[in-house]
Order: C-alpha cells, then structure tokens, then sequence
C-alpha cells in the first residue's frame, strides 16, 4: 500500500506574513479530518518562512501536526564555505522531514546535474530525512521520442549507489518540464505510463520490493480539475504542485480529491 503524498512546492513565492496565512488556512482545513484518511500532505516554503510555519506547528491535534514541511533544496555538505546554501541538518533543524531535490528549474537555472542530485539525495537520507527527486523531459525530449530514456538516466544517476530500503522510503516526482507552471497537464493516461516506466527502472537498478514501495507523484499544472483523474491511475502516487498550492482554496480542494479517491480505492 502507497499512502498518496500531496506536495505543495513553493518555490520563490510568499513573504512570511502570506506564507503564515496559507500555513494556517491549510492546518485548519485539516483540524477536523482524520489523519488516518488523509493523503500525506507536504508544504515546501521558502527558508525565510520555514521557521514560521514550523512555530506553527503544535501539539494539540488541531491538524499542524498532519502537515509535513520540505526543504526546497539542500547542498550535501554538513556546513562549510557554501555561500547561499543550506544543509539537510540546518533544514531537519528548522522542521523539514522532506527535501526536494533535482527541480527542473534547479537544473536548468543553476546548472544542477545529476551527479550532485545523487550526492544530495545521499545526504538527505544519512540525515535521516526524505529525498523528493524530480525528474522530466522537455518537449523536444518527448517530441524526438526519447522521453523515457532521458528520464532512466536521470533516476539511474540519482539512485546510484542508494540502498534498497533507502530507495523504497525515497519520492520521485515525475514532472515533464513543458507541463510546469503552463496550464498544460500531461494526459493522465501518459504521465501514468511513464511513471510506470520509472517503476521498472527502479525495479532493474534495486528490486521490485524498492520499485512497488517508492512513492511516484506527477507534477505539471496539477490543480482540482486534473486532481481526480491523475489519482485515479494506478502507478501514480500523489502530486508536486506549484501554482496550485499557492492558494489555500484549490491546495485543499487538492487534498479533498485526493482523499476522496483513496475512499474509493484509487492508486492506493
Ligand atoms: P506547477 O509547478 O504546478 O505550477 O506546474 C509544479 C512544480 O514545478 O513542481
């Protein structure tokens, strides 16, 4: 059984005050749903507003504790002369359970290759926390028809050198690049293939046990009126949104679609 994982991915948004707002619109949306029923819900703020959201947090069961935090980032190294950057102690420090790793906009604005993703998924997991690897082809990719190989290299990269357990407690997130933040969502039927396809790569690099065990989300445009249809699939295991999770309106009309369809047996 995969639990599904509904991520919301930040990214560049939010001052403290806004990110405080959403934070708390999300927690209270959740107060009154058992956590039992509930997708795994992950918030990814900025590191400006991490220590916010975490001082949000509380131990009442008023619902803060059913939302997870993620890092956006990491560097690999445990501290040093890394000017601007962040390690998964200081992240774990400031509440983070998940980092996301890999993000094409990392990739393609700050020449992230796949080398220093696998270190940083390395240093995730010896942290002790959860590695959210993204991966996607661009359209030129999928257009020449070499979608599925391109994506194999970069999980093989990624994975490499990983154990089996530290493989099947890991994420991907599948996110064709031409589908981010453009309003065009991959066809379900498609992304669900593909992601099939990351299972069995995953399958041939580990084991079948680390492939049925990882958690595969799709992102891409992922707002309510693609939530349903995307969960209702079989390989894919919840969702890393941008957009969409900017505004506690249509994060939660996520999660409730989403809890929704593990009632009725979706992708779970
Ligand atoms: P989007 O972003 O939902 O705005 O397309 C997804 C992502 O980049 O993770």
């Amino acid at each position: 059984m995969r639990k599904p994982i509904i991520a919301g991915n930040w990214k560049m948004n939010l001052l403290q005050a806004d990110a405080k707002a959403l934070f708390g619109a999300v927690k209270n949306y959740l107060k009154d749903l058992s956590a039992q029923d509930l997708p795994v819900v992950v918030m990814a703020p900025t590191f400006t507003s991490l220590a916010h959201v975490e001082a949000d947090k509380c131990q009442c069961g008023c619902g803060c504790n059913k939302i997870h935090i993620a890092g956006q980032n990491c560097h690999w190294e445990t501290s040093g002369a890394f000017t601007g950057e962040i390690s998964v102690e200081m992240l774990a420090d400031a509440g983070c359970t998940y980092v996301i790793i890999g993000h094409s906009e990392r990739r393609q604005y700050f020449s992230e290759t796949d080398e220093m993703i696998n270190k940083k998924a390395k240093a995730i997991l010896a942290g002790g926390l959860v590695p959210v690897i993204c991966c996607g082809e661009t359209l030129e990719q999928r257009e020449a028809g070499v979608t599925d190989t391109f994506i194999a290299g970069q999980i093989k990269a990624a994975l490499d050198g990983l154990t089996q357990e530290q493989i099947a407690g890991s994420v991907i997130a599948y996110e064709p690049i031409w589908a981010i933040g453009t309003g065009k969502t991959c066809d379900a039927d498609e992304a669900n293939r593909t992601i099939a396809a990351i299972r069995e790569v995953v399958a041939q690099v580990s084991s079948r046990t680390a492939a049925d065990s990882i958690r595969i989300l799709y992102g891409g445009s992922v707002n309510p009126s693609t939530i349903a249809e995307q969960m209702s699939k079989s390989d894919i295991d919840g969702a890393l949104i941008g957009g969409a999770s900017l505004k506690a309106d249509s994060f939660n009309e996520i999660i409730k679609l989403t809890m929704e369809g593990m009632k009725n047996g979706a992708a779970v």
